[in-house]
């Protein structure tokens, strides 16, 4: 198998690999430009491709780097579609438009953050702003744990969180630091205050494209939670049975759920998803968010801890800044051809069953 030419190793160097797949599909790019420069010095843009009608009945979202970092995997799934005759083929039987957001957090993406250049976790970020936001009295306590003075920790920081897993355990852990908080800028898992770049971006980019479907679809391509190279197919809608059963109809039995604890990730709120109700309320809403696993679930909270560590210290060594981007970069994106294989697999799979599914309706 190829396709692993298809995923890169900077956002620069994706972003020019998506553009020449989509020239070589016939289609064209609406790039949505970002206020900020990238790594390399590049420009930095959400870029958005319709293939299929305008007006047709069935949409299908497929997008990449909600959370910047993650990009890497979610880029190289759409890069194989749009280089695949046999999935234009059965998008175009089915009667479907496809509409690829590639880099919808480009700024996370080539800076190698989870997050936005806000510093904020865009699937936490879409809340009703002049409402109260909720509160996470668990991350409260361990603020000053998850992102210490000090990295790597001190040896009391590490006991102290090692007394937290022993009495409430590590899913308590990974709930309290990846619930999302609203308190602490400098943490992690940080929701914002305010709607980010990406959040409006991503408004209207639903508001021109999303608007006249009668069915919606949506796969958001992620990494960094589960077995590694599995993934996992997380049900991304309010929670609603009519809704379950159909993304459990399309996309399998295994389709989990924040809602019932079947799912790897904890119960969250200010999802990106939540756009695809206020946005598109004349469409039938079904979604996942594909979860591919990398390394275990402490090594990926340890690198996120590094990372927002390195960015309340920008006076860290070369050397330092160095080793933790690599670290935070392998913990969502495990850079090997069987890893990168098993993925597409997947995400190919994903794909065709969403077609199905829009199109039977
Ligand atoms: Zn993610």
């Amino acid at each position: 198998m190829t396709e692993t030419i298809h995923f890169s190793q900077s956002y620069a160097e994706a972003r020019s690999k998506f553009v020449a797949a989509v020239d070589a599909a016939g289609l064209d790019v609406e790039s949505h430009p970002h206020p900020m420069l990238g790594r390399d010095g590049e420009a930095l843009a959400m870029d958005v491709v319709l293939e299929g009608p305008r007006d047709a009945r069935a949409l299908l979202v497929i997008s990449s780097a909600c959370h910047g970092v993650e990009g890497y995997c979610g880029s190289g799934v759409q890069n194989v579609l749009l280089h695949d005759p046999a999935w234009h083929g059965a998008v175009k039987a089915a009667g479907v438009a496809v509409l690829y957001i590639h880099a919808l957090n480009p700024y996370g993406f080539s800076w190698w953050r989870r997050t936005t250049h806000e510093n904020v976790d865009l699937n936490r970020n879409f809340h009703d702003f002049s409402r109260p936001l909720p509160t996470n009295p668990a991350y409260d306590e361990i603020a000053a744990l998850v992102v210490p003075p000090t990295w790597p920790p001190s040896n009391e920081v590490n006991a102290a969180i090692a007394a937290f897993i022993a009495t409430r355990g590590e899913r308590a852990l990974q709930s309290a630091i990846s619930g999302g908080q609203y308190d602490h800028p400098q943490g992690v898992f940080y929701g914002g205050r305010n709607p980010t770049w990406s959040h409006v971006t991503l408004r209207q980019v639903l508001q021109r494209h999303a608007t006249r479907c009668r069915r919606l679809g949506w796969i958001d391509l992620h990494t960094g939670l589960g077995p590694s190279g599995h993934g996992e197919r997380i049900f991304a809608c309010r929670d609603d049975a009519a809704a379950l059963l159909r993304a459990r109809a399309w996309w399998g039995a295994g389709v989990t759920s924040i809602y019932d604890g079947s799912s790897s990730s904890a119960l969250l709120s200010g999802l990106m998803w939540l756009a695809a109700y206020e946005e598109c309320p004349q469409a039938e809403y079904t979604g996942i968010a594909m979860e591919y696993g990398t390394l275990p679930v402490m090594d990926v909270l340890n690198a996120l801890r590094a990372d927002q560590w390195l960015e309340n210290h920008p006076e860290a060594s070369a050397e330092q800044r160095r080793a933790i981007k690599q670290q935070l970069r392998d913990a969502f994106y495990t850079d090997t051809d069987v890893w990168k294989q098993r993925i597409v697999l997947q995400g190919v799979e994903a794909a065709h069953q969403a077609v199905r599914g829009l199109g039977a309706g």
